[in-house]
């Protein structure tokens, strides 16, 4: 039997009947409507593939990923097999019906799997690619262990590369250093003049700490000026106490603090985040600074990921983030072992949905529990994100950031609610502003990921 044999790609054919656990029918509802509507139109999903598990040559402090080496019932250390590789890329190719098939490669490190496992992914795409579908390739790194010869088979494949960078050198090495706790700096630094010499395009992404959000115009004017960037994306660093073996909800949602309590904020004993994590306050400063530069200097030059997505919902399209989407479910994960979660944020046991070698990814991308997942960001909603007046720009953002109580106690507000409203309250007139304008120019906004 060959591998393609084994695996069928098309989606199981779906009845008018549905039927329940209990193997008894049930009446259809809404979280069946994907799977049958897969037949027409386009599906188009993302998966985020982690080659090298959790395994990295960094030890940067707030990373969410390395304790999914020893998380019980997790994918464990390990590394991608021939066979799970080849299994993924033809899943995935064969699942998305799309003009365009991404793949996000990212870990842990992914380069720690070297360059013949790349060589692989570009022969088994090339294998599997389907007429008139284009295939991307993004790799996300820490830019250590890139060289001349990486650099040009990146060129060679256009390669996409996000480049993790936190700042100017005692911002970025405030976290980001290696297993033997050794600043890491200079060799990023290098990595992205290496990049630039080959020609090869780079976003930055810069995880914005309890630290470094007191400095957004360093960081920016650094990315921009001395690093040349062009397009930047900041994470916020928001990690509840105790994220290394609970899952996002499956704390005990009524001991969660209210928005407001001492806390809900960082620094403290008491917290309910891991002291990296950033503060609300700070984060909502951070974006408002973000945003007055970009918009002073460098609309139209440079692409922020909360600008470019703000702009684009106020133009009707659809938000470019899945954070400020109402739904979640269509940005999977895939670990060393084919095993698939709801989410890069969600590998946990809990949210584990399929495996690569038992099943089809797209019938675990269609299937009712990871459909429920991504409603859910919008069904558990507060009341206080429903009467909201930015709902429709933020949609309570991520579901793993939801460890707060709203000050009447109902759960699920995000931490950084405090921060969001300051940002959207500062940004949003002018936002409407730019597209005015741009709706006046006619220029036609394109819907970019
Ligand atoms: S859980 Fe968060 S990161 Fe994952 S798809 Fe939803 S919004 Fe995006
Ligand atoms: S700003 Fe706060 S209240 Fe409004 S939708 Fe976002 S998280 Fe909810």
């Amino acid at each position: 039997m060959t591998l393609s044999d084994q695996s069928k790609p098309e989606p199981r054919p779906f009845s008018a009947v549905a039927f329940g656990p209990d193997g008894r029918p049930r009446p259809l509802d809404k979280y069946d409507g994907p799977m049958l509507a897969s037949s027409q139109g386009s599906r188009r999903f993302h998966i985020m593939a982690k080659p090298a598990g959790s395994t990295c040559n960094l030890d940067c402090q707030y990373c969410f990923y390395l304790s999914k080496e020893t998380l019980p019932q997790g994918p464990g250390a390990g590394r991608m097999s021939d066979a799970t590789l080849e299994r993924f890329i033809q899943q995935y190719i064969a699942g998305v019906t799309g003009p365009e098939v991404v793949f996000s490669w990212q870990g842990g490190e992914p380069t720690l799997m070297g360059l013949d496992f790349f060589r692989k992914v570009v022969a088994l795409q090339e294998k599997y690619a389907k007429p008139n579908q284009k295939i991307e390739n993004d790799l996300q790194t820490n830019g250590t262990l890139l060289d001349e010869t990486w650099c040009a088979f990146l060129k060679e494949h256009r390669f996409l590369v996000g480049l993790s960078i936190d700042g100017p050198k005692d911002i970025h090495d405030a976290y980001r250093v290696t297993k033997d706790g050794k600043p890491t700096f200079d060799k990023v630094f290098a990595a992205a003049m290496l990049l630039k010499k080959h020609g090869v395009p780079f976003n930055t992404l810069t995880c914005v700490s309890r630290i470094s959000a007191k400095r957004p115009l360093d960081i920016y004017r650094f990315l921009r000026r001395e690093l040349g960037a062009t397009y930047m994306q900041f994470n916020p660093v928001v990690e509840y106490k105790g994220f290394e073996r609970t899952a996002p909800q499956v704390w005990d949602a009524m001991k969660l603090p209210k928005q407001g309590d001492p806390e809900a904020r960082p620094g403290r004993p008491d917290s309910v985040v891991t002291e990296w994590s950033v503060d609300p306050e700070d984060w909502g400063y951070f974006l408002c600074k973000i945003f007055d530069e970009w918009r002073a200097r460098d609309l139209g030059k440079v692409l922020v990921n909360h600008c470019e997505t703000l702009v684009a919902q106020h133009l009707g399209l659809p938000s470019q983030l899945c954070i400020y989407g109402e739904f979640c479910g269509k940005g999977l994960a895939v670990e060393h072992d084919g095993g698939i979660y709801s989410c890069d944020h969600y590998v946990y046991p809990e949210y584990k949905v399929g495996n690569v070698h038992s099943g089809n990814l797209i019938n675990t991308v269609l299937d009712r529990a990871q459909v429920k997942f991504g409603y859910a960001k919008n069904e558990t909603l507060p009341k206080q994100c429903r009467e909201c007046p930015y709902l429709r720009d933020c949609w309570g953002e991520c579901p793993k950031n939801r460890i707060l109580r709203t000050a009447e106690g109902e759960p699920g507000l995000n931490y950084l609610c405090s921060g969001f409203k300051r940002f959207f309250a500062h940004a949003i007139p002018e936002v409407e502003r730019i597209a005015a304008d741009i709706r006046k120019r006619g220029v036609q906004p394109q819907a970019r990921m």
